[in-house]
């Protein structure tokens, strides 16, 4: 028997911009988390209860500082956001305290400090591994210092999670897969995939205004997700993220590129069409049905949203009818042609 895998659940507290002097052309931290002001330790601790409230109790629930750069921050300010995620994590409310920062915002000191507070996890804005579109984006860092804090990370006995964005200024979908084969190569612990989209008040807005930038469309950023997805998948890491939050991440309505609020869904769905496809050219189909053995979990994915598999599939291969047949047994899906 399977044993039952916990839900994990974040506790997500925006520590917004703060301690960050960079100005990142795609980021306006205010505009992304809707938080303009520095959050109170009592409003902080109030937030983490009525989470608490609100959650099960047989979850792995863990405090997550996200948002901006952790370690940049004062330190005083630090310990006292980790000084309120401890009085959860000592009374076993809470597993893990995680936290985002960027890559030259890591020292054997900063670590120190965090292995005292009990964080469990540290993930790093990599964006990019190729230091032109770093430079182009004004990140302020090399894709050296990711080596050198990933090292250091691993050494203090951290988790490790990574994130990239993919569409930046100046990158290509070759870039952003030579930045996944960098990051495979790290081994992270977990991975988060942001394709950039542009926010009001920023440089790349600007930029896009001028003409000088274009984001990706919904389709290409989709194809390019699905090509990375698989090949974390095949590496055994994690995609905890793809794509950004409506709320938590950003405001959908003032947004402009390959934002889409089931951004992973579609993903996936075209993961699925493309087996499909490669499945139904290798098989001769003319007017037939194609019958889907399928595990309950990928119905949806395999019927796409709002049924564009199902639809495109049947229109470009000819086919009378597709007929998913649900068999638990089967851990993802099978095809036959009937
Ligand atoms: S380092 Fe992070 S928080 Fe600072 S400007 Fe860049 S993306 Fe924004």
């Amino acid at each position: 028997m399977i044993a039952n895998k916990k839900r994990k659940v974040n506790i997500p507290i925006f520590v917004s911009h703060q301690g960050c002097p960079n100005d990142c052309i795609f980021c306006n931290q205010k505009k992304i988390t809707g938080v303009c002001e520095k959050e109170r330790e009592d409003v902080i601790r109030k937030k983490i209860e009525s989470f608490l409230f609100h959650t099960a109790p047989d979850c792995n629930i863990e405090i997550s500082f996200f948002g901006g750069s952790f370690t940049g921050i004062p330190l005083e300010e630090q310990n006292m956001y980790l000084r309120v995620a401890n009085e959860f994590f000592y009374d076993s409310r809470v597993t893990g305290i995680r936290l985002s920062t960027r890559p030259d915002y890591i020292s054997g000191e900063i670590l120190e400090n965090l292995k005292k507070y009990n964080v469990t996890t540290i993930e790093l804005g990599v964006q990019s591994m190729e230091n032109k579109v770093l430079k182009m984006n004004k990140r302020g860092l090399e894709a050296e210092a990711v080596y050198t804090a990933v090292k250091l990370i691993r050494e203090y006995g951290f988790s490790l999670g990574l994130q990239m964005m993919t569409g930046m200024y100046g990158s290509s979908p070759q870039t952003d897969i030579e930045t996944a084969e960098k990051i495979i190569g790290m081994k992270p612990d977990c991975v988060r995939i942001y394709p950039t989209v542009v926010i009001e008040e920023t440089e790349l807005f600007d930029l896009y205004k001028n003409g000088e930038y274009k984001p990706q469309n919904i389709e290409e950023a989709v194809s390019l997700c699905a090509v990375l997805l698989k090949m974390f998948e095949e590496n055994n890491i994690p995609v905890i993220r793809l794509g950004l939050m409506a709320g938590e991440d950003i405001n959908e309505n003032k947004v402009f590129g390959p934002y889409h609020s089931s951004f992973r869904e579609l993903t996936e769905s075209h993961i699925i069409y493309t087996e499909i496809a490669e499945f139904l050219s290798k098989n001769p189909h003319n007017g037939k049905v194609l019958e889907v053995f399928s595990n309950k979990k990928f119905v949806s994915k395999i019927v796409g949203n709002k049924r564009s598999n199902i639809e495109k599939i049947m229109k470009e291969f000819c086919l009378s009818d597709i007929k998913i047949t649900e068999n638990n047994q089967i851990e993802k899906y099978n095809f036959k042609i009937i």
